[in-house]
């Protein structure tokens, strides 16, 4: 459902503002402590002893006279983007939990900066109050319908922060669905719908398909499941005017087991959410498309689950890829960069100006980098340098590991040209780069993100929800400069 959006140049009084219930004050430090409401803001913070230029650290939430709520924050012009959204995110969840039917957002500074403070604010409260799954007998959704923005009045109608929010949205959306309601074979229908929707050039290599094709290293996770419902999902939005080709890559594992190497319980939970790569790469496409970017995206989902049966693949079988390399398996679990080895290959053969992907791949990444942030490798350094400047202006905190040849004798092999990882699992993050760029054909840039941040208890940055759709904006990021060099 789209919220309505009005807009005022001006921030008015407490009087025009009387009638509003739920107000968000988005201050600056040079803000003068003459805006409504700020006796009362004033009174609260000699009771509680706080200073105004706490503000900068934790909002404070008032009642206003007439029965509203109001919920003030400070951004500073030091802050990080990161710092930011995380700032309005605690804002505005006092005032979104009480399923508001109207928001409005006042926001101070001057210029360039109050412009930006009106979108960061738009775009958190939007996210925020979006839709998501529930399967709860009583849920019923009570959605936000107007958001007035006071003191800015923008020449765009935010049309480009609402296309990130759709993206995001779907990325948690299909994230948080339970694997009965995302098998594969939902999965494939959905795109198929969503490609129709958008217009979207809609192709899928099926298990028959891919044997025949010798995609040998994705047919061994696929060949483990009941029915046999694995594909490769291939989408393209091509606009005339492209500047630029990029391929979209994203693992889409609907749940995994971990294959003969079983997963126990704890670390089992939460397995549907493997797909979560799939789904950025998605987000990514829908968002770019609503935005009407000028650059032709291929997208390619690795859909499929990785199950423990008489027919899965197991420790020291051998196959064969789809570009005749051989690989030695050596953990079940490790079904991700298999996966991703045949449709990088695929995406590479069209020779696109650079890959980006996305996966859940490997626990070592949130060992070293934890949950709150994501790490990148890329087969050059300045994609990865472009990376890290892309997740910290989308807010996205994104950290480079090195791509380094004599990391490849790790996974030499006695019997097959490479072995799929490890026994050991030390830097895994680094050897399932090196395992996979080994599947790029034409030497195309690639950036691979290993996204140990997509699961997050109690929000990150900009979204409130533990699924929080990173990697959407950084995604949208790339590209934008991506198309700009
Ligand atoms: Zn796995």
């Amino acid at each position: 459902m789209s919220i309505k959006l009005i807009q005022h140049a001006a921030i008015g009084s407490e009087k025009t503002l009387s009638s509003e219930k739920h107000i968000l004050f988005v201050l600056e430090g040079k803000t003068e402590r003459n805006f409504p409401f700020a006796k009362i803001l004033e009174r609260k913070l000699q009771r509680t002893r706080g200073e105004y230029k706490d503000l900068n650290k934790t909002p404070i939430v008032i009642e206003l006279p007439d029965g509203g709520v109001a919920s003030f924050v400070m951004l500073g012009e030091n802050l990080s983007i990161f710092q930011k959204h995380t700032l309005l995110r605690k804002a505005v969840k006092p005032l979104l939990d009480e399923q508001p039917e109207a928001l409005a957002i006042c926001v101070f500074g001057d210029g360039a900066a109050r412009e930006a403070n009106a979108c960061a604010a738009y775009y958190v409260a939007t996210v925020n109050a979006a839709e998501l799954p529930s399967r709860k007998k009583d849920n019923k959704a009570k959605p936000l319908k107007e958001i007035s923005i006071h003191g800015f009045k923008a020449e765009h109608d935010y049309s480009y922060v609402n296309a990130r929010v759709a993206g995001n949205t779907l990325c948690r959306s299909l994230t948080m669905l339970p694997p009965n309601e995302l098998t594969p074979t939902i999965y494939r229908e959905k795109l198929k719908t969503l490609a129709k929707q958008y217009g979207w050039a809609w192709e899928e290599f099926d298990m028959p398909a891919l044997k025949k094709m010798g995609a040998g290293a994705f047919y061994a996770v696929g060949q483990g499941s009941e029915p046999q419902d694995a594909a490769i999902v291939h989408l393209t939005y091509s606009p005339k005017e492209a500047r630029k080709h990029i391929a979209l890559v994203g693992k889409g594992i609907c749940f995994d087991t971990g294959g003969h190497n079983l997963k126990p319980a704890k670390y089992m939970q939460g397995m549907h959410e493997d797909m979560n790569g799939s789904a950025v790469s998605l987000g990514i496409l829908t968002a770019a498309t609503l935005q009407k970017l000028p650059v032709k995206l291929d997208c390619w989902l690795a859909i499929a689950q990785n199950h423990i049966s008489p027919l899965a693949y197991k420790q020291n079988d051998v196959v064969t890829t789809l570009n005749g390399m051989t690989i030695e398996v050596v953990h079940t679990d490790a079904e991700g960069r298999m996966v991703l080895a045949d449709t990088l290959t695929l995406a590479s053969r069209q020779k696109p100006d650079a890959i980006l992907d996305y996966a859940t791949l490997t626990g070592s990444m949130a060992v070293a980098v934890t949950d709150r942030m994501s790490g990148v490798i890329a087969n050059r350094p300045e994609l990865a340098c472009k990376a890290i400047g892309a997740g910290a202006a989308a807010g996205e905190r994104i950290v480079a590991f090195p791509y380094e040849e004599d990391m490849d004798s790790d996974l030499d092999s006695d019997i097959a040209d490479i072995k799929q990882c490890t026994m050991e699992g030390g830097g895994d993050h680094m050897h399932a780069a090196r395992f996979m760029g080994k599947f790029i054909e034409n030497d195309v840039a690639w950036l691979h993100a290993d996204l140990s941040s997509t699961n997050r208890k109690d929000g990150l940055g900009a979204v409130q929800s533990d699924v929080n759709g990173f990697g959407v904006g950084f995604g949208l990021e790339m590209i934008n400069r991506l198309i700009g060099d």
